[in-house]
């Protein structure tokens, strides 16, 4: 199933969510967890070559925090001592589980602009 990248950008998103290739949506991202391929393995793209996806991986970073901040307005716990038995662990979780995800996505972004400076 080929695709360019004038395919919508939501349908990029998505495959890269799901870790695949944003043009073909067959070939994976990762080989294991987290170690990324060079090129898609299906339709031999360049998946990520000039290391662009970091920009957008530091800002989901960021905003991840944000969203921890303000769970933490919400909740108001009663001492830090006891925010922290329950945020660093699942902050944690939270930054290292949506790792791949999160560079998906960067990497669907990434080239959806690529494609979108070409036309
Ligand atoms: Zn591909």
């Amino acid at each position: 199933m080929a695709a360019s990248a004038r395919d919508p950008l939501w349908k990029l998103l998505w495959r890269g969510t799901r870790r695949r290739c944003p043009r073909c949506g067959e070939g994976r991202l990762f080989s294991g967890w987290y170690t990324e391929r060079e090129r898609c393995t299906c339709c031999e793209l360049l998946l990520d070559p000039n290391n662009e996806s970091f920009g957008f991986f530091f800002v989901s970073t960021a905003a991840l925090t944000g969203v921890f901040f303000f769970l933490l307005y919400l909740v108001q716990p009663r001492s830090p001592e006891v925010a922290q038995l329950w945020l660093i662990p699942v902050a944690l979780v939270a930054y290292v589980g949506s790792m791949p995800t999160r560079k998906g996505i960067a990497i669907a972004l990434g080239y959806w602009l690529r494609g979108a400076v070409r036309v």
